[in-house]
């Protein structure tokens, strides 16, 4: 039976680590602050959003959401991001994503102060990534590296595979296997034979947005499996199909209308994979911990107190 690599659990760990550090803060008059920009009415982004807060909350962290209109226009949006940047007790600035279509996403994320990009996804923080230098890091990628290592799940000389190349997950994600010696192959929507390169990888790490589209035969016998997906399934018929029928599942789907699957044949990976991340319970909840990760250490940064990232 494979493991299951509980995120809920690797989150509550880093949560821990975070009391003192912030407790350390306090003792100097500092509380770590996050803004969130929030623009227009997005349901899931509003949920994302919440719970990011809510972690917050919990762990004593100042937060701030700001929430434009649907209508805001990029440069009113960069002024948003400009007051957040010269704010003393803002240390880490998210604006969640997707934005609407006529602001203009690439200046607004280009805006935000690196030392603030909470994120880790501001182009110099990425090139500070594939440098190998010390800056904030993306945070479902970080959370990735965090899981594999507190389960003692070896990644060096190991052979892993990343299936999707967005700039939040794929190709940071790789680019940390990478510099912990894993030998990594990034697959995208035009790779041929997927399957055959994925049955390759002792790590295998799922970031399509494609539900339950990695099957059995994608997978390694005993491989560690990641699943970042993320896909809200609205069609009973294939809640049906995926699950094979069970009962409770599908009772899962008629109280709420719809069940959040992976990017991974969850049926599947538990007969295939040696370890696994479950969706949800996986991925998600260490993306917000990094996020608090950043936070706080940028805080410690702008405290006078060292901290790489
Ligand atoms: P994007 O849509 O930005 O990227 C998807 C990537 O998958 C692209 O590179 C695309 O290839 C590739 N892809 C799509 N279809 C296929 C296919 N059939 N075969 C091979 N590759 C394919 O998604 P994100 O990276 O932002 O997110 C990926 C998933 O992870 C989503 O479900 C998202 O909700 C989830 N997510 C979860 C997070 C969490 O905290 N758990 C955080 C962030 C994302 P190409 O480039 O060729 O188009």
């Amino acid at each position: 039976m494979a493991e299951l690599l509980n995120g809920n659990r690797v989150r509550d760990q880093i949560k821990a680590e975070l009391a003192p550090r912030i407790a350390a803060l306090a003792a100097r008059g500092r509380q770590p602050g996050l803004a969130v920009v929030l623009v227009g009415r997005n349901p899931a982004s509003e949920i994302y959003v919440r719970n990011k807060i809510k972690a917050c909350a919990d762990l004593g962290i100042y937060s701030e959401t700001i929430t434009p209109p649907e209508s805001v226009t990029t440069d009113e949006l960069l002024a948003v991001v400009g007051e957040l940047n010269g704010r003393a007790g803002i240390d880490g600035i998210l604006v969640q994503l997707p934005l609407p279509p006529q602001v203009d996403a690439k200046r607004i994320l280009l805006a935000i102060a690196p030392e603030k990009d909470a994120d880790g996804i501001h182009p110099y923080n990425v090139g500070c990534l594939v440098a190998g230098l010390p800056a904030p890091r993306a945070c479902t990628p970080a959370g990735i590296l965090e899981l594999l290592a507190r389960y003692r799940i070896p990644v060096a000389g190991k052979r892993a595979v990343v299936v999707g190349r967005s700039d939040i997950v794929g190709k940071p994600v790789a680019f940390l296997l990478l510099h912990a010696n894993a030998t990594v192959t990034i697959c995208h929507s035009k790779t041929p034979d997927l399957a055959g390169i994925c049955r390759q990888a002792d790590i295998l790490v799922a970031a399509m947005g494609r539900p339950a589209s990695i099957t059995g035969d994608f997978i390694q016998p005993g491989a560690t499996v990641i699943d970042v997906g993320t896909n809200h399934i609205a069609d009973r018929a294939l809640v049906a199909r995926i699950f094979r029928d069970s009962a409770e599942k599908l009772a899962a789907f008629d109280k709420r209308g719809s069940l959040l699957v992976g990017d991974v044949h969850p049926l599947d990976v538990a007969e295939r994979a040696g370890a696994y991340s479950p969706v949800p319970g996986g991925v998600g909840p260490l993306t917000i911990a990094m996020l608090m990760v950043n936070t706080v250490a940028a805080a410690e940064r702008r405290a006078g107190l060292s901290r790489d990232c």
